[in-house]
């Protein structure tokens, strides 16, 4: 798919970010690039597996492509965002990080029982952040219906997490 190869090319690696040893896929290019931008958008909205009526996106890369999606499909859009940012009463999540611990927040009135929705990151690692993500979901008593990533690096097995943590359906571009 010319698409998905022009996505990619606009992927770059970076060695030893944050710290040694780690290679950091950084996005940044493909924001840049009108065109790369635009055909990602495509392609996350293109190959959802059924309806949704709203799209929830993660604290902060998860906005930047979340939001569009949501603005393309004429749904509304739901931050799930870091301790202390959202101001109403929120459910939180903890999750566990490589080293130590971190949670989750969503406010406790964004999401109504029943709505079919679609959660969306930049990119698939262990699986924690998406898992912590699908459990706030499921506390508002909303169906998930499917969980998409611009990119998911299969080595570390995110997959199965997700699995672990009720989610049936997930896809990545990269
Ligand atoms: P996980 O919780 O281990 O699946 O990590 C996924 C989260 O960490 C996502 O919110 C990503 O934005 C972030 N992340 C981890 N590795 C990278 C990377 O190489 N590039 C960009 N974001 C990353």
């Amino acid at each position: 798919d010319a698409r998905v190869a022009k996505i990619s090319s606009l992927v770059r690696t970076i060695p030893d970010f944050p710290e040694p040893g780690v290679q950091f896929r950084d996005i940044t290019p493909l924001l840049a690039d009108p065109d790369g931008f635009r055909e990602t958008i495509d392609v996350l909205v293109g190959q959802l597996p059924g309806p949704i009526d709203v799209v929830v996106g993660i604290d902060s890369r998860g906005f930047l492509f979340g939001a569009p999606m949501a603005l393309q499909m004429d749904v509304g859009f739901v931050p799930v965002r870091k301790p202390g940012k959202l101001p109403a009463p929120v459910f939180e999540e903890d999750y566990l990080l490589e080293y130590g611990s971190s949670s989750l927040n969503i406010h406790r009135d964004a999401l109504r029982p029943g709505q079919r929705v679609l959660i969306v990151d930049d990119l698939l690692a262990t699986g924690g952040t998406l898992g912590a993500a699908a459990k706030l979901v499921a506390r508002e008593g909303a169906e998930i219906v499917h969980v998409e990533t611009v990119i998911e690096l299969a080595g570390l097995g995110g997959r199965k997490h997700l699995g672990e943590c009720g989610v049936t359906s997930y896809s990545s571009i990269l």
